[in-house]
């Protein structure tokens, strides 16, 4: 394991894992904000009632806020294979860009490596399986869409953190609706189809956006759903 220097800050915003609630997800997310300076004043504010369990600056720098045993509050209404309690059920990681509001800036190559440093350690500590390495807004879908289409998630799949889906020939032929095969993978079914589409075509098909495309369904969407149903059921 890399040698990480991580920042304690304590946040007020916290409370216990409900039952007998362990992190078995991570959860991703942009913190929207002009600079981590204006997130952390949001974190370490008990008016704001908002918290990570990490925050990874965009040289690297990564500031814990929230102990790992204890509840961050990243995700708030969310939803993932049934549970509706996503703050209980995982590891809250905020990474510092603008998003969509600062004209979506990319993620620097030193940001990605700390949070890839990051993840790793986490993955190992609590036993975290690849297909729960999620995105905000694949929980709270419809309501967020961090930490957007300019998030490398195949890189991070690639370097260990999370799953990226490479369809075979079955992964074609097999013949499920895209929103059964989405649900079952972890959707929530209050969404509508065009907003389930968006969402995870943002996650895996994200040249769709860079080229201001229609979130519009394809061979290649059900090939990749199918991959990842097949990995889920692996
Ligand atoms: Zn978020």
């Amino acid at each position: 394991m890399l040698h990480m220097d991580i920042i304690k800050k304590k946040s007020p915003n916290f409370n216990d894992r409900v039952g007998d609630a362990k992190p078995d997800y991570i959860v991703l997310h942009y913190t929207g904000t002009k600079d981590a300076q204006e997130a952390c004043e949001a974190y370490m504010d008990s008016s704001v009632a908002l918290s990570p369990h990490y925050m990874v600056d965009v040289d690297g720098t990564i500031t814990q806020f929230v102990d790992e045993d204890k509840r961050a509050w990243h995700a708030g209404k969310s939803s993932w294979g049934g549970c509706e309690d996503m703050n209980s059920a995982s590891i809250g990681i905020e990474i510092v860009n603008g998003g969509h509001a600062h004209g979506l800036p990319e993620y620097p190559a030193d940001q990605i490596e700390a949070l890839i440093t990051l993840c790793k350690d986490v993955i190992a500590r609590h036993d975290i399986p690849p297909l729960n390495i999620l995105g905000h807004s694949d929980i709270s879908t419809g309501r967020k869409v961090d930490p957007g289409e300019n998030f490398p998630w195949e890189y991070l799949a690639d370097n260990g953190v999370g799953f990226w889906p490479h369809p075979d020939e079955d992964d074609y032929k097999a013949n499920i609706g895209v929103r059964s095969g989405l649900l079952g993978l972890g959707y929530s079914s209050q969404c509508e189809d065009v907003v389930l589409i968006r969402e995870f075509q943002r996650r895996y098909q994200p040249e769709i956006f860079h080229k201001n495309a229609t979130n519009v369904v394809c061979e290649y969407t059900h090939a990749l759903v199918n991959a990842l149903l097949r990995e889920k059921h692996r």
